[in-house]
């Protein structure tokens, strides 16, 4: 994937080389394939520019349809071209306009962009221009300008990233202080960037004026370029006079070895003056193939924080918030299906609320549960494996560590009765056995027994505050 903008003779948006109605017959191409909902949702609107080079640009409003689209539709949207251009496998580049920090962070794709919104020539990109530094600190700026969403305000914690969000504001609020690199690491969309650019933006709003705030691909085609151009002093210079040095997914690093050593003497050259470090990754130091050990050791010198995907209720949390910010009103039952649903991926929680707002406001449709429900199998499939008994029993015997055969015996006693029944309240929740079933299941009992111990877990569920503990530790591990 290429978010860059190669610089052309003439600036990036001059000279296409191909037929300006062929932006309107590929986007026409695409409609073909992906049927009216669809493109309506996520294509009305947009601009595409075939390129010399076998590229082709998508012009969209916000980072957030830059990140989806090429996600879901970047191969289909080559093969669209491809099939009108004739190019074979052409690129597809994502650009922002540097001015969508106007719009709201998730404007759909159909609200016309403001006169002046789509200003050709300004464009925040992914890729740095390396060939100057001037370049460099421009693109810097448009990006921090794009990226006002991600604060720490709109962080939403839980569990499993509270402890990120702190660190990070620690790092934000005493630079090279106290934990010096500041190491996150997590799979895709657990908010990673999001603290980095949170950082970022809280020291330049402290005037830190050098401040390097870039993914480590940047980082790699910087330093080759600089080297190619014969400018690796320049670059030396500008790397190790930031007063912060931010590098996003720094395991791009893994088995490149050139970019490696000049990467630890950056990183020397700056700790050493103090300045902090702040670098996110997929996996921890150590579990980053082909990094050297003494970075590992760097790395590991300072704080590393793990960010786990969030717990059941911190997602219902986050597709409220998320709903709210854009208008967008999200009932519980709503919110809690998509949160049992989507487990994983906070970005792809904000796909779906994307996804939900168009639903309201351009189709007109009710937000509901059935609506919904058809939403998740269209960007999802249907693929939603029921829980069944058995998941329940172990997830059961796990947290009240107890035998499966006093699960499923006659006994009687308290601490065998209060887990047997919460097995009967979940087994009610989340499969699609019958009371009868659920019965038998749990040592041969009658659906009134379960209905019975559905409406006391219920009861006491609202009361007892380590009763709900409980239920939500079980069931945020059965819906992992
Ligand atoms: P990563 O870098 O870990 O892949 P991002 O930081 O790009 O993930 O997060 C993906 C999207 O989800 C972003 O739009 C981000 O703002 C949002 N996001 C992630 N975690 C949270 C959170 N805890 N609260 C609010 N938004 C979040
Ligand atoms: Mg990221």
């Amino acid at each position: 994937m290429n978010f860059s903008l190669e610089s052309e003779p003439g600036g990036a948006l001059a000279l296409p080389s191909f037929e300006p109605e062929q932006g309107a017959r590929i986007l026409d191409e695409i409609r073909r394939r992906v049927g009216e909902t669809t493109f309506t949702t996520w294509f009305e609107g947009l601009e595409v520019h075939p390129r010399r080079g076998g590229r082709v640009e998508v012009i969209v409003p916000t980072s957030f349809h830059r990140t989806y689209l090429s996600d879901r539709y970047q191969t289909l949207i080559a093969d669209a071209t491809a099939t009108i251009t004739g190019t074979e496998t052409p690129e597809v580049d994502f650009c922002v306009p540097a001015r969508s920090g106007r719009t709201p962070p998730f404007a759909t794709v159909t609200d016309k962009p403001e006169a002046g919104g789509f200003e050709p020539g300004a464009f925040d990109v992914g890729s740095p221009q390396p060939n100057s530094s001037e370049t460099t600190a421009k693109s810097e700026d448009t990006t921090s300008k794009s990226r006002e969403k991600y604060a720490f305000d709109g962080f939403i914690t839980g569990a499993a990233n509270r402890f990120a969000l702190a660190a990070a504001r620690a790092v934000a609020e005493r630079p090279g202080e106290q934990y010096n690199p500041l190491f996150l690491h997590g799979s895709v969309g657990q908010g990673k960037t999001h603290l980095l650019q949170a950082i970022t933006a809280a020291y330049r709003a402290r005037g830190f004026k050098k401040v390097i705030s870039i993914s480590c691909a940047q980082f790699a085609d910087d330093f080759i370029a600089s080297i190619a151009g014969n400018r690796i002093e320049e670059f030396r210079v500008r790397y190790r006079s930031a007063e912060a040095l931010l590098i996003d997914d720094i395991h791009f690093l893994e088995a490149k070895n050139r970019t490696q050593e000049e990467f630890f003497h950056t990183f020397n050259a700056l700790t050493n003056l103090g300045r902090q470090i702040v670098l996110t990754s997929d996996a921890a130091p150590g579990e980053i193939s082909g990094l050297g050990e003494r970075l590992v050791s760097r790395f590991r010198k300072g704080l590393v924080v793990p960010l786990s995907p969030p717990d059941l209720v911190t997602r219902i949390e986050i597709i409220e918030r998320k709903g709210a910010d854009q208008g967008l009103e999200i009932p519980p039952d709503v919110a809690e299906l998509i949160a049992k649903r989507v487990r994983d991926n906070v970005r792809a929680l904000e796909g779906v609320v994307l996804r939900l707002h168009s639903l309201v406001h351009l189709e007109k449709r009710r937000l509901d549960l059935e609506n919904t429900r058809a939403v998740l199998s269209e960007l999802f499939g249907d693929a939603n494996p029921r829980i069944d008994l058995m998941q329940i029993q172990n997830a059961v015997v796990h947290e009240f560590d107890m035998k499966v055969s006093d699960l499923h015996s006659r006994k009687r006693t308290r601490s065998i009765v209060v887990p047997r029944q919460i097995g009967m309240y979940l087994a009610r929740r989340h499969t699609g056995a019958s009371l009868g079933e659920i019965g038998l299941f749990f040592g041969g009992r009658d659906h009134t027994t379960v209905l019975h111990a559905v409406q006391k877990i219920e009861q006491v569920r609202d009361q007892d505050a380590s009763l709900r503990r409980r239920l939500d530790t079980i069931e945020s591990a059965l819906l992992r």
